[in-house]
């Protein structure tokens, strides 16, 4: 913020040494502006005398200020500082605003009242003129009110030009702060000035141009009056007709206010045209119009029903509060929700900043009952637009509140619909394992199942055959072993206690063997087991151990019967113990080898085993294979031991 000038700082600045100065020669009147600058920069330049310098400077800042140059009036104000009784050039500084509105409110009192003093009643009328302009600016209406109609009292006594600028500004006043009342009383002012102004137009031919553009402002004005402040739209676009179309510096406002009014009669052809062509006219270069933009969009809206937002939304700060004061009431009533908030958001930012500080500060200077009632309505007005703003923002939350339950929800779904994924998945692999495990078990023994055996014999043999690499003493036996007369069984006492005979069968035999061994259903009443054992003797044992278990006390059938069960085995130690090599022979083969052992036992009179000891010649396999075991034992192909041998050496020993 710029600093008021200080005021005579000079002392040497008085009404005397100023008279003693050379006179501005009487030509100088005749000049044009930049004539008239040059001359005064010319005698700058050859004087360094203070009081010279003072005269000369502050006639370039009143010419300045005439001409409405403010950057120039504000730089020779504060270069040459007004001296207390030069009241014409304390004015011209007072009323270039600098910002400081406050400080050049109060010197624009001052003026007036030291121009009072001094019997100059136009200056003391402008002066309080400009005052009640910044005191409205600052929002002290009910100041601005009482400086103008004391201004307007003055008036009558002042210049004519004064007059008028009086009776303009407080016209734009009662207009834009004032009630209906006042609003009225303001464009009659209006008019007034206007017949005033033709008046003066005939009066000074020359200066008609400038008599021109200021009755086209004022029609302009009471154009915009009529269409924001009473909704009068008829006699709005009767003042905004009248307007003289070569006046491009409100041509585009003009053209908006009539599309707006024209929509608002519902004359939409004429509303249609009016805005095409405020479209195509070039926007103010002087003033700053950008909330046309909002009604163009607002004329839009109210003759095809869709139009942008956006101009509305972002309305320039430097819009006047009149304005946006009637945009955003406007915006509030639609039907529209999101224009609807946009107003409401508007109001209440108005009422927040602007109306509520210019209702307090009224209310404490005990302003004029008009302007009180004025802001009062207008208060009770953004209450009850408050009150719906409140409503529509709770709508808006309910909503908002619905679409986080929703979104909640979703991802609730979402984690039940993988949890549920997730449990399939997890039961598929229980399923899964169970199959894998059903696949290699017998279902009624319990015991793993040939395809378990199939699977896993390999690693045995493997085993079998890194320890002999090693030089390690390390064997297994395949046993095969069947019940005997099993059939009988089933004949005599029925299928179901055939199946609890092969159930305890089953169970008596794993109770005989280590848990290394591997025990197989090899099918019906066939089991087939793969130990591990130290030396070749321990393969005898295998068969007298499970004779032994088996044999060790009678079958006890569901009705309480018992029943001596035997079985007989046939066994192959592998590899063959004496060479300590292992063979390459495939786990088949001894599978085969077992069952011939095993066969030749049931012919030998079963409950026994036989055993494989030797085979001198693999080669001679499949020829062993083909025949009768007792053929290959006859020709020497295999040695064999069985269980009546260890039994009579059990029964010599
Ligand atoms: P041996 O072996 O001593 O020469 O005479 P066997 O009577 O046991 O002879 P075979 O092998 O001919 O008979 C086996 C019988 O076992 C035939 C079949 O009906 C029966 N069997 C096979 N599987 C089952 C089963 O799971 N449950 C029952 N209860 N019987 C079965
Ligand atoms: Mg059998
Ligand atoms: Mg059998």
């Amino acid at each position: 913020m710029l600093a008021l000038p200080v005021r005579a700082a000079d002392g040497a600045i008085t009404v005397k040494a100023l008279e003693a100065q050379p006179k501005i020669p009487a030509e100088f009147a005749r000049m044009t502006y930049p004539q008239r600058i040059e001359w005064l920069e010319l005698q700058l330049a050859s004087t360094t005398d203070p009081v010279r310098r003072y005269q000369l400077v502050s006639e370039r800042a009143m010419q300045q200020y005439f001409q409405g140059n403010s950057a120039g009036t504000l730089a020779d104000c504060r270069r040459v500082a007004p001296a207390a009784f030069d009241l014409r050039y304390r004015l011209a500084c007072a009323s270039t605003g600098d910002g400081d509105l406050k400080g050049h409110a109060h010197e624009l009192l001052e003026i007036h009242a030291d121009a009072i003093k001094a019997g100059d009643i136009d200056l003391a009328t402008k002066a309080l003129s400009s005052a009640a302009w910044a005191q409205s600016e600052l929002g002290d209406i009910a100041g601005a009110f009482q400086s103008y109609e004391q201004a307007l009292k003055l008036a009558g006594k002042a210049l004519p030009e004064t007059l008028i600028d009086v009776t303009l500004n407080t016209a734009t006043l009662y207009v834009v702060h004032g009630d209906r009342e006042y609003v009225n009383k303001g464009i009659a002012l209006q008019e007034d000035a206007i017949a005033r102004f033709r008046a003066m137009k005939k009066q000074y031919p020359g200066d008609a141009d400038y008599f021109d553009s200021v009755i086209t402002l004022t029609q302009f004005n009471a154009g915009v009056a009529h269409a924001l402040h009473l909704q009068d739209y008829a006699r709005a676009l009767r003042w905004l007709g009248e307007m003289d179309p070569r006046q491009t510096e409100f041509r585009q406002g003009a053209l908006v206010f009539s599309a707006l009014s024209a929509a608002e009669l519902g004359r939409t052809a004429q509303a249609r045209e009016w805005l095409r062509q405020s479209r195509e006219t070039p926007a103010s270069a002087e003033t700053d119009t950008a909330y046309l933009a909002c009604y163009q969009q607002l004329v839009q809206l109210k003759l095809d029903g869709q139009a942008k937002l956006a101009p509305c939304r972002d309305l320039s700060p430097k819009t006047p509060l009149e304005v946006s004061l009637d945009l955003y009431k406007r915006l509030a009533i639609l039907p529209h929700p999101d224009w609807r908030l946009v107003g409401l958001d508007g109001l209440h930012r108005l009422f927040v900043q602007t109306l509520e500080p210019q209702l307090k500060q009224s209310a404490m200077r005990g302003a004029s009952r008009a302007e009180l009632s004025r802001l009062q309505l207008e208060s009770k007005l953004v209450g009850q637009l408050l009150e719906k703003e409140q409503a529509l923002k709770r709508a808006e939350q309910d909503k908002l509140a619905t679409q986080r339950l929703l979104a909640v929800a979703a991802v609730a779904i979402l984690l039940l619909v993988l949890l549920v994924i997730v449990l399939r998945l997890r039961h598929n692999r229980k399923l899964a394992r169970q199959f894998l495990s059903m696949s290699l078990e017998d279902g009624l023994t319990g015991l793993r199942n040939r395809r378990y055996f199939e699977h896993n014999v390999g690693r045995e043999i493997g085993l079998v055959k890194r320890a002999c690499h090693e030089g390690a003493a390390h064997s297994i036996v395949f046993c095969l072993f069947d019940i005997d007369h099993f059939k009988r069984i089933n004949d005599q006492h029925g299928h179901e206690a055939g199946d609890r005979v092969l159930v305890e069968f089953a169970r008596r035999i794993q109770g005989a063997i280590r848990d290394t061994d591997m025990l197989v259903r090899w099918g019906g009443e066939e089991f087939l087991l793969v130990a591990r054992v130290a030396h070749a003797g321990e393969a005898c044992r295998i068969g007298d151990r499970i004779r032994a278990a088996v044999s060790s006390a009678p079958f006890v059938l569901a009705g309480g019967a018992s029943l001596d069960v035997t079985c007989t085995s046939g066994i192959v130690p592998y590899p063959r113990m004496e060479s300590g090599e292992a063979a390459d022979i495939p786990w088949q083969r001894l599978v085969q080898l077992a069952d011939a052992a095993m066969y030749l036992g049931k012919r030998k009179g079963r409950d026994g085993w036989v055993c494989i000891d030797r085979l001198p010649d693999i080669g001679a396999l499949d020829r062993i294979l083909a025949q009768d075991l007792e053929v290959s034992l006859r020709e020497g192909l295999v040695e064999l031991s069985d269980s009546s041998q260890t039994s009579a050496r059990a029964g010599a020993a």
